[in-house]
């Protein structure tokens, strides 16, 4: 049995000088890299690469800033310069030719991409959250916003407790603002991403925070519902939900979802169908009615689209546990699922499981769900031919003038796309009314109505 070795992500050891308006940068910079997969170092000996984000109001701020930079090459060298300061990047490269990049003031895009140069980060499906094209750098019409790291199960697979520890949840008042200035900047999707997004402020006893005037529990519907809001006032703005565990307490973003606060969306990593498997691997919210909640939540609201993935070929998982899941997705008609096979990771509890399953197993196994979600999808999708859907534009192609988006039931990357015809005059960040003409197994075809 092959046994993957996983990398060890990059450290970002961050110093961060001058007013609130400069923390409040460097906290978006730290979100984004953090969903790239980055961890924080404490200090500069654990970093591989050091971000200074310098102050430049005044001329003893612009020493102190100096002195910052100084004292990170001396005690690092793999420096990377951001903030006001970055305006005078000449004077800063004259004293410090040794520094990688210089940005300004909200050059996000350019830090982080800094960032990425000096210290790449490590694609991993064991512990990323975002797709590995989400990496790149996401344009500003949508975001992803991290709540939480690391996680309080065990699930027999997974080395995320190994590696990032218990579920440490961000405050809400600071997610918040943070997503609040997203959206001043741009950002018309948010997407949440957390090991576990529906035990959100569990460590915290979901203690509340002032918000506008108001407490806010650190909790995912209060969370959500804020988040739905920061979107009234200033044009529409798409919230999306990931790695939600069906917790009898998701049934309370429903209401939410039918309000337009949040999309109606969930991505629920279920991994399986079959108790027995379930069990072996330990999975959270592991519960026997789950088929019949996701009906409630479709009655409830009828355009809610449920993305999950699956693992096939945990160990001991037999003909019938594989057969029980493939029931299980003719049943609960999912809108997008992804599948994976079985791999042991260096530290998690299944690769030293008995009853490993062979590969051509596994292949057959992955084959069969893949051809089976496939089929679900073509038929669900070429229901809305025919229908008006509301399109979040990603890219335009001024010489077809085509361009490509995506519906509330597409996340980036891992989701479908919806491709316009006729599309003059539309841009990225766009919410767009279609006319759904074509469909195939993942993605749609339109114009705009
Ligand atoms: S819920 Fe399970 S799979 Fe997800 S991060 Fe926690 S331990 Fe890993």
């Amino acid at each position: 049995m092959n046994v993957t070795t996983l990398p060890k992500p990059p450290r970002v050891g961050l110093v961060s000088l001058g007013c609130p308006k400069a923390l409040v940068d460097s906290e978006r910079i730290m979100t984004k890299l953090r969903a790239d997969g980055y961890d924080m170092s404490p200090d500069y000996a654990g970093a591989d690469v050091v971000l200074v984000n310098t102050c430049g109001f005044l001329d003893s701020a612009k020493e102190e800033s100096l002195e910052a930079i100084g004292e990170a090459i001396a005690e690092n060298g793999r420096v990377v310069v951001t903030g006001c300061m970055g305006r005078e990047a000449e004077v800063i490269r004259t004293r410090f030719p040794e520094v990688l990049a210089v940005t300004g003031p909200q050059q996000y895009e350019e830090v982080v991409a800094a960032v990425h140069e000096a210290a790449p980060p490590v694609p991993s499906p064991f512990i990323d959250l975002v797709p590995e094209a989400g990496l790149k750098l996401t344009p500003r019409h949508y975001s992803y916003l991290k709540i939480s790291e690391g996680c309080n199960h065990r699930c027999a697979f997974c080395i995320i407790p190994h590696l990032r520890g218990d579920l440490v949840s961000r405050r809400p008042d600071a997610i918040l603002r943070e997503a609040e200035k997203l959206v001043a900047a741009g950002t018309k999707e948010l997407l949440v991403i957390s090991q576990d997004t529906s035990a959100y402020g569990v460590d915290i006893r979901h203690q509340p925070r002032m918000w506008k005037g108001e407490e806010v529990r650190a909790h995912m519907t209060d969370l959500a519902r804020e988040l739905g809001k920061l979107g009234h006032g200033s044009g529409n703005v798409w919230v999306r939900l990931h790695y939600v565990y069906p917790y009898p307490h998701v049934n309370d973003l429903i209401p939410l979802m039918a309000d337009g606060l949040v999309l109606p969306y969930l991505d629920i990593p279920f991994q399986h169908a079959s108790p027995a498997v379930l069990k072996r691997m330990r999975r959270p919210a592991n519960d026997a009615k789950v088929l019949q909640r996701i009906r409630d939540w479709r009655l409830a609201v009828p355009e809610l689209a449920i993305r999950s993935s699956f693992v096939v070929g945990f160990p001991g998982e037999t003909d019938e546990d594989f057969a029980y899941l493939l029931d299980w997705l003719k049943e609960a008609q999912l809108d997008r699922v992804g599948a994976f096979k079985f791999e042991a990771v260096e530290g998690a509890p299944a690769t030293s499981m008995d009853d490993q399953v062979p590969e051509e197993v596994k292949q057959q196994r992955y084959d069969s769900v893949m051809a089976l979600s496939a089929r679900i999808s073509a038929e669900k999708l070429a229901r809305k031919v025919g229908s008006a859907i509301d399109v979040l534009i990603d890219t335009v192609d001024d010489q077809t003038r085509g361009a490509t988006g995506r519906s509330k039931a597409d996340a980036p990357e891992i989701d479908g796309e919806v491709h316009l015809r006729n599309a003059a005059g539309v841009a990225p960040g766009d919410i767009v009314r279609v006319l759904v003409e074509d469909s195939d197994e993942h993605d749609l075809f339109g114009v705009p109505d």
